[in-house]
């Protein structure tokens, strides 16, 4: 898997560019992720979205890169009614309106994303992993050859959680989607805001899950 990712403006959430087509995340402020985004790759050649939730923070460009490239936008389907919320979505909290269109595919969990090959000609794929808490359908994407975790929201780098007070979150959830993550082998950690982890995620994992332990008794 070839990945690079898009530093954030103001509070936009890090975006993963996969082999050139598949997009994790698309941040909210298109001025800047839209020129940083075809400085790695032209718009037209993106063929996938996929969203690790439905918060603006995340989802707010979508609509922008969609209409420049054509490709399909993907949700977990508990987070897929809330995209076009002005309020659910966070949107009103920056000051702006929810203007993502509906998306093409949703997920339920389990489901294997195509991404391409690796050198050895073998099939690489991203793996979905319904993660509720922070949201409804927030989704972690593991991709397993590179030991690869894109966490969203979920759980962020140094044992970081997210929120679970939103309306639409679901507290009482959050250990148990950490401990899913907890049964993995994840060299790298690609969380939704911050630094990624490179190399041996698993102790970040691991106190992620003890934070959440605390918070989501
Ligand atoms: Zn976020
Ligand atoms: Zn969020």
């Amino acid at each position: 898997m070839e990945m690079e990712m898009i530093m954030p403006a103001y509070y936009d959430s890090n975006i993963y560019v996969i082999n050139k087509k598949i997009i994790i995340d698309t941040g909210m402020t298109a001025d800047h992720v839209l020129p940083s985004l075809e400085k790695i790759v032209p718009l037209e050649n993106i063929e996938l979205i996929i969203l690790t939730h439905t918060h603006y923070d995340h989802s707010g460009c979508a609509g922008a890169i969609l209409e420049k490239s054509g490709a399909k936008l993907s949700i977990h389907e508990a987070d897929a009614p809330f995209l076009s919320d002005d309020n659910l979505s966070g949107a009103l909290n920056f000051g702006s309106r929810a203007a993502c269109p509906f998306p093409d595919i949703v997920y339920s969990g389990g489901e294997r994303i195509p991404i391409g090959r690796n050198s050895d000609g073998e099939d690489e794929y991203l793996e979905v992993i319904h993660t509720p808490g922070h949201t409804v359908g927030c989704i972690c994407l593991y991709e397993r050859n590179s030991k690869t975790l894109f966490s969203g929201d979920t759980v962020f780098s140094e044992g970081g959680i997210g929120r679970s007070d939103f309306k639409i979150s679901a507290p009482e959830k959050m250990t148990d989607s950490i401990d899913k993550l907890t049964k993995l082998d994840i060299e790298n950690l690609c969380p939704g805001h911050g630094r990624p982890t490179v190399g041996d995620a698993n102790a970040s994992i691991a106190l992620s899950k003890m934070m959440s332990e605390r918070l989501n008794p």
